[in-house]
């Protein structure tokens, strides 16, 4: 009994280590930038957000599965993703494919109090599962909502930053650029690529292609 306590809190204490070593790497390569964004990485545990049977491999620098043919996002990605999309304090945000909660999470603790997430999941059970993992901190500023995020959030719009964790096909959604307020990014993976969308004004966008990299389908566009 004893030394079945020992080893988990041996095993806790090396998954915070090598979890430490991750995001200090993800430093020194260059993906992780901005000061909000890493404290939200520190604080945020990835282990809160995947299965129990893959908590030993929440360390590590890939995509892990969380059930339904689904995946929680690599650390990489995510922190590409993330600095693409420039969260900020108060910042209104969709985000499309919640999945397991964790980068929902991550936008509700750069977000803040004055800010709101809005989490849509198109899975039940995922939805459930992401909106659990979440609650471990307590947020007042999350929804979690059941549907099918790939035309945006109409009721809830317009957003300051909307970023999605599906990949589209056939280009960027029309919907989903209409529903950002002027100046406001979108981040969205379309087949092998990430873009980033900025809407300078109501018709004028810029748009930059960052390509190489996998993700499941933006089901229902
Ligand atoms: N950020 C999540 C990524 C999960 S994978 C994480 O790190 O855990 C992408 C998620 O998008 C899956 O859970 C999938 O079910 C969901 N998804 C795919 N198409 C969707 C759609 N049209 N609307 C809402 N969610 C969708």
């Amino acid at each position: 009994m004893t030394v079945k306590v020992y080893f988990v809190i041996l095993n806790l204490v090396l998954l915070e280590y090598f979890m430490k070593q991750l995001i200090n790497d993800l430093i020194q390569q260059g993906y992780l930038k901005s000061p909000r964004i890493i404290n939200a990485f520190r604080k945020i545990k990835r282990v809160d957000f995947v299965p129990e049977e893959l908590k030993g491999e929440a360390d590590i620098n890939a995509p892990l599965p969380i059930g339904y043919g689904q995946t929680i996002s690599q650390p990489l990605t995510v922190a590409f993703m993330l600095e693409l999309l420039e969260p900020k304090e108060g910042d209104k945000i969709l985000d499309v494919g919640s999945g397991s909660g964790w980068q929902t999470a991550l936008l509700a603790e750069i977000a803040g109090e004055k800010g709101k997430v809005y989490a849509v999941e198109r899975i039940p059970e995922l939805k459930i599962f992401g909106e659990n993992n979440a609650k471990k901190y307590h947020f007042k500023n999350v929804k979690f909502i059941l549907g099918n995020g790939s035309k945006g959030l109409e009721e809830e719009s317009p957003f300051d930053k909307i970023i999605v964790a599906a990949a589209a096909r056939g280009g960027i959604p029309e919907e989903l650029k209409r529903q950002l307020k002027i100046n406001g990014r979108l981040v969205i993976p379309v087949e092998g690529s990430i873009w980033l969308v900025v809407k300078e004004d109501e018709n004028k966008f810029t748009e930059k292609e960052f390509p190489g990299f996998a993700f499941v389908p933006l089901v229902g566009e």
